[in-house]
């Protein structure tokens, strides 16, 4: 049963780390079955299937949006998501803001940061978000709430390698805390998924997306 895969699962994670269950490709019903546990965090990478998801299921779902977002499919989401994982860009984030203000709410989110070694993963540099803080344009975005950051590790075997990346985006939500204007609401560190949550937990993160350890393998 899936309930208590997750009831498990959470039961073995450090209290101050939160789950959010990764349900992309799975279909309902089995996300229903995954709802009885109680946990109520679930993510999807597209934003088709999560409008399709979030309109057919119960409304106290807080559904994370976990994978790249373009600009044009903000406005599909932008009245209910709970948690953006993954902005990556200036053109992005006004684009948020603008749906925000639309909806008359501030959007949760996060910047995501590229520490992989692969070129197709997506995410700020440092020195970018550095000198858009610099320049203060990070206050114009009065309809977001920037709660932290994510990232993805390389997918490798090479443990070290993982372990590296996510010390550095540690690292990056450290050095973004001390820069910018309200410290406590900036929080979260959203790293680690199925094959490397142990060392992300231990390097620092405190929220987790994990799929294939819960749902089983995707086709
Ligand atoms: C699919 C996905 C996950 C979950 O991956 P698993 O390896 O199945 O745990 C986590 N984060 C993102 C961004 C994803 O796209």
């Amino acid at each position: 049963m899936i309930a208590e895969k997750i009831i498990d699962f959470k039961k073995s994670l450090p209290e101050e780390v939160q789950l959010i269950a990764v349900s992309k490709t799975k279909p309902i019903a089995l996300i229903e079955d995954a709802l009885t546990s109680g946990h109520l965090d679930f993510g999807e990478n597209k934003v088709q299937e999560l409008v399709e998801k979030h309109e057919k299921m119960p409304k106290e779902i807080r559904w994370h949006m976990i994978g790249h977002l373009q600009r044009n499919k903000v406005k599909y989401i932008a009245p209910f998501v709970h948690l953006i994982h993954g902005v990556d860009s200036e053109r992005l984030m006004n684009e948020i803001n603008k749906q925000g203000k639309k909806n008359n709410r501030q959007i949760p989110c996060l910047l995501q940061f590229h520490i992989a070694q692969e070129s197709t993963k997506f995410g700020f540099s440092i020195d970018e978000m550095k000198s858009i803080i610099s320049e203060g344009k990070h206050l114009n975005w009065e309809n977001i709430v920037i709660k932290g950051v994510m990232g993805m590790a390389s997918f490798t075997e090479d443990k070290y390698k993982v372990e590296q990346e996510f010390i550095q985006l540690k690292g990056y939500f450290d050095e973004i805390k001390s820069l910018i204007h309200n410290p406590d609401g900036f929080n979260t560190v959203s790293m680690g998924m199925s094959n490397d949550y142990e060392v992300a937990i231990k390097n620092g993160s405190n929220m987790i997306r994990i799929g294939s350890t819960l749902f089983g393998a995707r086709q």
